[in-house]
């Protein structure tokens, strides 16, 4: 028997070294179109970092040591071009020598595996940006760390980004990493990703989540193209890097089997059936380039994992030599360090089972790792989905410490076809420096089947229902410290005593820190007849749902956490330093302003306005994107004797805490009787019509308003063209007038740019960016102005010249007057500008 196998790696390798265990005397060859046989690709980010410190380390087996151990005629550089499937042949090209030669089989195994995906962006492909997936690549992203490189962009935030973003800032590099989901890895669900994205920036991640690519490009001066590289953002953020690291996902290496007519399945992957058989009874397939059953929706995945091609490979292996071996399918089970966080999962998530329309329960449960009292214990929440059968469906678990015991004894447990049942009473081994007595996977189980048997009635942050009474059973001060708005305190101890205080009327769900005590405080209620409920995971899996990054919905998750918690809100962003951490999300304030996507001027406005709802002494949390706003709202502050009690930035917001004080008030009174400040006041001549200097007149005019400034706009000469009606009303006009009147811009939404007007093309563009970046448009703006009581006159003088008449302007104008009028406001004025 001849067997050809095509790749080396991990199930290329695997099949081949099985095949000559089963079969001594077969003929077997293994092409390899790189120059390395089974390394170690999964280590390839770690010895990047330097942890691990020896390259040969990931050389698992050199072709020679593999030939001389498996009489295996390994041929490295030989890559299979074509499948000839009626002559049983391959077609080979040997790299060394550029000849191709023609090979027979009797069977084949195809495991040439997956390649990363380079996105249709420009630049994308510019031969600096590196995936790391080969040795080569591992020495050329390796050695541009030694060579002092200092900034990375890692594009991709699936378990290979993390990695390779992870080490790269262990190498002391400022590291950013862009993913366009609202979360990193993705085979999670959002909510449980939430500590390790917060980890990530914790140890200098720069974290740009929901933001997209959008362009790759190499700076270029007169006279040297820049080894530097500039990824622009779709939010038009550039990070300059020294390195960009592509690890954005990947696609089978399938065209062999495409173009030898093989079956593949939607997403271009081998079909293959239990037997790692192809639709060719003499050709199969293992590892990435293929897609298996998943084990819990019963439909076809691929699953780009280390270990499914391994299996596979010997599963192929012994098929191939006429030996009956199954590959079931795949649970996915994966784990992956994050700094000194460790997430892992097995089965589905729960975006998956909502996105199939597939029924769930779940469960949140925070356990520690090991027995509290002895040192080290920490916690790991898990989170654990299964159906109405007891079926587990789904495992997900993060923390520091016990992560991927918990998630591989639950992953044998699913394969086994166990129920949650059985968790409870799986027997687990026990010592307090590894775990307790009841292991969280026991305690999961346990869990689960008081749901399952109606001993506990959960609800979820996401589907507490209005009506409800929010019952808090935790202490006084870990009340304090935070709890959810409109939540009722009933410290555990008290409750039985206190059972008068609460409705009969309604549903009570009942919280605490993990869920225990609410638990308890569930059974006394429902035993005293009260319509209870327990809010799975409580406050800890409240604050890991607040803290998301984004609004998850779009993500296939249902997601509308209850209301916030101690007034700040469910979308908290994530500031870069522990310090800022804690402030943001225990700021206190009255009222919250969201004004994220408004430009200057709008988020002061809006400030403004607010502002003026609260009483004195009451706080606003402002959260804004526009970069100006950092300084606007400290200049504003500081004018307006508000105080500015705390502001933040993280990677894309900004957020400030302001107090109201009574002096903006006073001032507003005062200005009745005293004559007007004159630094407080500002006198605007608007001259040009020319729509980009209009805009920026009312930008001005606006800002000094929201900065308590008294403004008076003064429009002569084409300015006069800001204030026509779009609509003009018959009016009586000689020829002269009428002329101008016909060659004049009518009103502000026709004004022309002053420079690259481009018979209005120029103007059209600068209005779509201006409309993309949430700039006001200019009416907006003059009315933004005339709500602030920004004074408009209209030059009576050049009104004349021009023959416009009062009705022709917009009713927001306040006086038609002359310049003797505008020089008593000048001279009032501290600022007058000229535009
Ligand atoms: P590969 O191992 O990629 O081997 C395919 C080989 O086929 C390649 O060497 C290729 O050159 C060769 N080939 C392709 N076409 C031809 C052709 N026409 N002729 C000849 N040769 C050909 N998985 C985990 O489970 N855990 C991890 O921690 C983990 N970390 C990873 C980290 C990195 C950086 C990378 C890149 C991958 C990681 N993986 C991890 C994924 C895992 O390595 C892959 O799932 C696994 O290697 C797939 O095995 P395979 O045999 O299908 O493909």
């Amino acid at each position: 028997m001849k067997l050809i196998i095509v790749g080396g790696v991990a199930g290329g390798a695997s099949a081949a070294a099985r095949a000559r265990r089963m079969d001594e005397s077969a003929e077997i060859v293994m092409f390899e179109r790189g120059e390395f046989i089974s390394f170690a690709n999964c280590g390839l980010p770690y010895h990047v970092g330097n942890v691990i410190q020896e390259r040969s380390s990931l050389l698992v087996m050199t072709p020679a040591k593999f030939k001389a151990r498996t009489n295996i005629d390994v041929r490295v550089k030989h890559e299979v071009i074509a499948i000839n499937r009626e002559q049983k042949t391959v077609t080979v090209r040997d790299h060394h020598s550029d000849q191709t030669f023609e090979e027979g089989y009797d069977k084949l195994i195809l495991a040439t595996g997956s390649s990363p995906v380079v996105p249709p962006i420009p630049g994308g492909d510019d031969p600096d940006v590196l995936p790391l997936w080969t040795i080569p690549d591992m020495d050329r992203v390796k050695s541009r760390v030694d060579e002092n490189a200092e900034r990375a962009v890692v594009i991709g935030g699936g378990f290979i980004g993390v990695e390779v973003a992870e080490n790269l800032r262990e190498r002391g590099l400022d590291v950013s990493l862009v993913e366009m989901l609202p979360q990193v890895l993705p085979n999670l669900d959002p909510e449980m990703t939430q500590p390790l994205s917060e980890t990530m920036r914790d140890n200098g991640i720069n974290m740009y989540l929901k933001r997209k690519v959008s362009s790759i490009k190499r700076p270029e001066t007169n006279t040297t193209v820049s080894s530097q590289l500039n990824v622009v953002l779709d939010n038009d953020t550039t990070l300059t890097a020294d390195l960009v690291m592509m690890a954005i996902g990947v696609r089978p290496n399938s065209s062999l089997a495409v173009e030898a007519d093989l079956e593949t399945g939607e997403q271009g992957h081998i079909s293959v059936d239990e037997k790692m058989q192809t639709s060719d009874p003499d050709i199969f397939a293992v590892g990435d380039v293929v897609e298996t059953p998943d084990l819990v929706c019963n439909s076809k995945t691929p699953t780009p994992l280390a270990g499914p091609a391994n299996r596979q490979g010997r599963v192929a292996a012994d098929n191939a030599c006429g030996r009956e071996a199954v590959h079931e399918g795949t649970l996915g089970t994966s784990v992956v360090k994050v700094f000194d966080w460790t997430a892992g999962n097995s089965g589905v998530t729960e975006k998956t089972l909502h996105q199939n329309g597939i029924e769930y329960r779940k469960i949140y449960i925070h356990p520690k790792s090991h027995a509290g009292y002895y040192p080290g214990a920490d916690m790991v929440s898990i989170k654990m989905l299964f159906n109405d059968h007891g079926d587990i469906l789904g495992i997900q678990a993060v923390g520091r410490d016990g992560v991927d015991k918990r998630i591989d004894v639950t992953a044998t447990a699913m394969k086994a076809g166990m129920k949650v049942q059985e968790l409870a009473d799986l027997e687990l081994g026990y010592a307090p420096p590894y775990g307790s007595a009841k292991d969280p996977v026991n305690f999961a189980g346990m869990v689960a089947t008081n749901v399952l048997e109606g001993k506990t009635r959960v609800l979820h942050w996401n589907n507490i229902p209005d009506e409800a009474y929010l019952l808090d059973v935790r202490e006084n001060d870990e009340f304090d410290a935070g709890h959810v708005e409109g939540a009722n305190l009933i410290p555990l101890g008290e409750l039985r005593e206190r059972l008068t205080d609460l409705p009969t009327d309604r549903p009570i769900a009942v919280y605490c820190r993990i869920g225990l005590r609410g638990y308890l405080a569930e059974r006394i209620l429902q035993q005293h007849n009260f319509d209870a409920y327990n809010v799975s995971g409580g406050w800890t899996t409240y604050q890991m749902i607040r803290n998301m990054d984004a609004d998850f919905s779009d993500n296939g998750f249902p997601h509308s956490p209850a209301s916030p918690a101690d007034g700040s809100n469910n979308k908290k962003d994530h500031p870069n330093t522990d310090n800022e951490k804690q402030s943001v999300g225990t700021w206190q304030a009255k009222q919250k302003l969201d004004v994220t996507g408004m430009s200057c001027p709008g988020p002061i406005v809006q400030v403004r306005k607010t502002l003026e709802e609260l009483q004195i002494g009451e706080r606003l949390y402002v959260i804004a994107s526009d970069p100006g706003f950092s300084k606007d709202i400290e200049s504003w502050c500081e004018s307006t004797s508000h105080k500015l009690v705390d502001k933040q930035q993280t990677q894309d917001k900004i957020h400030a805490l302001v107090e109201k004080s009574s002096a903006p008030a006073e001032t507003a009174e005062a200005e009745v009787s005293q004559p007007v400040n004159k630094q407080n006041s500002v006198a605007l001549i608007v001259f040009s019509g020319d729509f980009d200097r209009v805009m920026a007149a009312f930008i001005l005019a606006n800002g000094f308003a929201a900065a308590g400034s008294k403004v008076s706009m003064f429009f002569t000469f084409w300015g006069l063209n800001a204030l026509r009606k779009d609509q003009q009303p018959a009016v009586k006009k000689d020829f002269l007038s009428r002329m101008f009147g016909f060659m004049m811009p009518r009103g502000a939404r026709r004004l022309a740019l002053s420079k690259m007007h481009m018979m209005g093309m120029g103007t059209k563009m600068m209005k779509h960016v201006m409309a993309n970046k949430n700039i006001s448009t200019l009416p907006d703006l003059i009315s933004d102005a005339k709500s602030q009581g920004v004074e408009f006159t209209a030059c009576d003088m050049a009104m004349n010249v021009m023959g416009m008449q009062r009705s022709e302007l917009l009713e927001d104008v306040d006086s038609v007057a002359g310049v003797a009028d505008f020089v008593g406001t000048a001279q009032k004025s501290g600022t007058t500008l000229f535009i």
